[in-house]
């Protein structure tokens, strides 16, 4: 169905106009360096913690900026902004793409700043040239994504009320935080969207780790978020004089944590893929030099694109703990914890139009997974979900120290805007 579209409009997909669509690097980087503002740091990062003034100021700005892109601008319930632009077939789902400006205490310019701004400068670009797409367009900007995913876990529908009482880095509750940036905690159901209810859902980020940057690549095709799988470990052993208990008599907790943390290792690195494996805290009862350990707790984490990869190498490390445990005369249990994340695959033919845009525009693609979490795992579950990641200097992040390349971040809006229209044309 054709509605009634505003006549100085082409049609997307009309003439030469769509090939040459290019973002305005200029632009985009005034508005990176403008949008540091808010929170700057002396380090040179930026400090703007979901909640706090500095997020209150700086989203204004961007509310300035969708609103001078032609974006009719509207606060929803959990305090996410969402800027949209009609389509010629209105009737037709959004095509969705944004991303967050809150940051970690101390961190850096560029997290979540570029997949905002790279989304509001497509819509610029669109708006300059006169093309309209046939989906209406929605540039989102979520909530407190740092503290916990807040914005799209509202819109997914998985926002618990015992996730609004946690407090904020801003000192603010959850749910006082969304009353001060005009949401309404009380009536979250309205944010939900269903299955169908978006068309698709894109978002640009810096990669965070240094795979792209090693590989001399341009653009990450993110395949999916990761899942994250927690346990805690506890080995009992029994904490004895380390003076008089002879080697072959005792019974070290953490001596057994050593070969454990070993295995983990080993396992991880010993089968092909992207998976990786860590013990990241460890803690030895009695804790004095005189006394054999007697208590060790230790964490371990795994993560991976797929649930039954985590699973097999969970498998093969209590096989492992199993024969540690009986070497050293210990004994070893492990505790899932309530921390996990489900795999957040992309969609398959989202992926293939970012690879396609990658290379229409002379640029390099790999095809990779997320390690760190995002927005985009959220909406992977109600709407076909695509991901671009573009190089980390040095692969630094959640620091003042991160840094992007400006012509990445061009090139990588250059991606997004390309994808969108793909996407619109698709019959
Ligand atoms: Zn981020």
């Amino acid at each position: 169905m054709l509605t009634m579209v505003n006549p100085i409009f082409f049609f997307c997909g009309e003439g030469q106009t769509m090939k040459n669509l290019k973002i305005n690097a200029k632009r985009i980087e005034q508005q990176i360096t403008k949008l540091a503002e808010f929170g700057k740091t002396p380090e040179g990062g930026v400090h703007r913690v979901a909640y706090s003034e500095e997020d209150v100021q700086a989203r204004e700005y961007i509310t300035t900026l969708m609103k001078a892109t032609g974006l009719a601008v509207q606060i929803d319930a959990a305090g996410n902004i969402l800027g949209r632009l009609e389509g010629s077939e209105n009737s037709l789902p959004p095509i969705m793409f944004g991303s967050h400006i809150d940051t970690v205490p101390h961190g850096g310019k560029y997290d979540g700043a570029v997949g905002v701004l790279s989304a509001i400068e497509c819509v610029r670009v669109l708006m300059e040239n006169k093309i309209q797409t046939r989906h209406p367009l929605e540039v989102i900007v979520f909530t407190d994504e740092e503290g916990g995913l807040v914005g799209s876990r509202a819109m997914n529908g998985t926002l618990s009320s015992e996730a609004l009482k946690e407090k904020s880095h801003s000192g603010k509750t959850v749910r006082e935080g969304i009353w001060v940036l005009g949401g309404d905690p009380d009536n979250l159901d309205s944010v939900k969207r269903q299955k169908g209810d978006i068309r698709a859902f894109l978002e640009i980020h810096i990669e965070q780790g240094r795979i792209l940057e090693m590989k001399d690549i341009d653009i990450g095709v993110v395949e999916g978020i990761v899942g994250i799988a927690w346990w805690d470990v506890t080995i009992k052993g029994y904490a004895n004089h380390a003076g008089t208990t002879p080697m072959n008599m005792r019974q070290d907790a953490l001596m057994a944590a050593a070969q454990l943390i070993l295995a983990v290792n080993r396992i991880v690195t010993g089968v092909e893929g992207s998976q990786v494996g860590t013990v990241g805290r460890i803690n030895a009862e009695p804790g004095a030099p005189n006394v054999i350990p007697g208590k060790v707790v230790m964490s371990l984490e795994l993560r991976d694109l797929s649930a039954d990869k985590i699973q097999s190498l969970y498998k093969k490390i209590e096989e492992e703990a199993a024969i540690i445990s009986q070497k050293t005369g210990t004994e070893i249990t492990f505790d899932p914890i309530d921390a996990m994340a489900i795999p957040a695959p992309t969609d398959p033919a989202i992926r293939r139009h970012i690879a396609d845009s990658v290379e229409e525009l002379g640029l390099t693609a790999h095809f990779m997974p997320s390690g760190a979490g995002h927005d985009a795992q959220d909406m992977a579950k109600i709407a076909p979900t695509g991901m671009i990641f573009i190089p980390s200097v040095g692969g630094v992040s959640h620091s003042p120290e991160e840094f992007s390349r400006m012509s990445d971040i061009v090139n990588g809006a250059n991606v997004l805007l390309k994808t969108i229209l793909k996407i619109d044309q698709q019959r």
